[in-house]
C-alpha cells in the first residue's frame, strides 16, 4: 500500500485530478469528506467543537451551523486555532484509519487542501502538487463556481502561496488555463504518474524492491524535502553526501521509514522505493548518529 498525499491552491484541479486517479484504480480519501465526518450530527467532535464554541453553532435539526460557526472564527486566528486544534487530529485519525482499510496493494490518495499550510508533507511518501497559477485559479472560482472575485481572492489569499506549494511537490502537475480547443494534457500526464510511478512506487514498498539510482543530480529541494521525510520518520538525520545519487543519509533509528516508503536495503540499511527518485535516499541507521 501506498499513501500519496494530493494537494493544490482551491481551484487548481485537485478533485480533477482525484477523479482521474481513481478511474485508473486509486483508493481516494477525500479530506472535505472526512472533515465533514468528523463534526456529524452525534459524533464526539460536534461534541468536542460544541463544548468550545457553545449551543449557537448547532442547528435545530442537530447537525454544525457551519455558517454561525465561519462567523465565529472569521478573522479570528485565536479562535479559528481553537477549532483547528480540535478538527485537525480528528481528521488525520480519520483518514489514517480509511487509508489503514484499503486493500493491501491499493495505491490511496489523500486528497488534503491544506497540506503545505499544516506541515503534513513529510508525513507522505510522495507528494503530488496539483499547479495553477492564482489568477487562474481565482477565474475558475468565479467562472465555474460562483463565487464574487474578493471571495475568490480572500480564499487563495488565506492559503500557502504558490512557491510555498511547488517547494513541497515531488510530483508536479502543471493544470495552466487552456486555450478553448486545445486538448486537455492532464489526463496524460495523470496516467503517465500512475504507470511510472505510483504503481511501481507501490510495488516495491510491497515487495521491499528499492527504486534505480536516478540519473542527473538532486537539486537543493530534492534534499530538502528528503530530509523533512527522515526527520519526521526516524528523528535526527542528516545528509552525508550530497549533490549526488543516490543521496545517503543516517537516521539515529528506523522509527517509521517503511511508512514513508523506505524498504530494507541490507543490514541497517534502507532505501527508498520511489522509482521516481526525487527522494531517494539510501539510508544507515547508526545509534546516536546526529
Ligand atoms: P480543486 O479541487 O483543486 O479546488 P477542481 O478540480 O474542482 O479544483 O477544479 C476547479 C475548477 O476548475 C473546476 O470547475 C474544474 O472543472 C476547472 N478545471 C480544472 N482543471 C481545468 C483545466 N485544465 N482547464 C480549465 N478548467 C479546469
Amino acid at each position: 500500500m501506498l499513501r500519496v498525499g494530493l494537494t493544490g491552491g482551491i481551484g487548481a484541479g485537485k478533485s480533477t485530478v482525484s477523479r482521474l486517479l481513481v478511474q485508473l484504480g486509486a483508493v481516494l480519501v477525500d479530506a472535505d469528506v472526512v472533515a465533514r465526518e468528523v463534526v456529524a450530527a452525534g459524533t464526539p467532535g460536534l461534541a468536542a467543537v460544541v463544548a468550545e464554541f457553545g449551543p449557537a453553532v448547532v442547528a435545530p435539526d442537530g447537525s454544525l451551523d457551519r455558517p454561525a460557526l465561519g462567523r465565529v472564527v472569521f478573522g479570528d486566528a485565536g479562535r479559528r486555532a481553537a477549532l483547528n486544534a480540535i478538527v485537525h487530529p480528528l481528521v488525520a485519525a480519520r483518514r489514517a484509519e480509511l487509508a489503514a482499510a484499503a486493500p493491501a496493494d491499493a495505491v490511496v490518495v489523500e486528497d488534503v487542501p491544506l497540506l503545505v499550510e499544516t506541515g503534513a508533507a513529510p508525513t507522505y511518501p510522495l507528494v503530488v502538487v496539483v499547479d495553477a497559477g492564482a489568477a487562474e485559479r481565482e477565474r475558475r472560482l468565479v467562472s465555474d463556481r460562483g463565487m464574487d472575485a474578493p471571495a475568490a481572492r480572500a480564499r487563495i489569499a488565506a492559503q500557502a502561496d504558490d512557491e510555498e506549494r511547488r517547494a513541497a511537490a515531488d510530483v508536479l502537475l502543471p493544470n495552466p488555463r487552456r486555450d478553448p480547443g486545445v486538448p486537455d494534457p492532464l489526463p496524460g500526464l495523470v496516467g503517465r504518474l500512475w504507470r511510472e510511478r505510483l504503481v511501481p512506487f507501490e510495488e516495491g514498498t510491497r515487495t521491499g524492491r528499492p527504486g534505480a539510482t536516478p540519473e542527473g543530480r538532486p537539486t537543493g529541494g530534492d534534499e530538502r524535502r528528503v530530509l523533512a521525510r527522515l526527520e519526521r520518520a526516524a528523528g535526527p538525520a542528516r545528509l552525508t553526501a550530497t549533490g549526488t545519487w543516490p543521496l545517503r543519509a543516517v537516521v539515529s533509528a528506523e522509527g517509521a521509514l517503511a511508512g514513508l516508503g523506505y524498504v530494507r536495503a541490507g543490514r541497517g540499511r534502507w532505501a527508498s522505493a520511489d522509482p521516481g527518485c526525487a527522494v531517494r535516499a539510501e539510508v544507515r541507521v547508526e545509534a546516536g548518529a546526529r
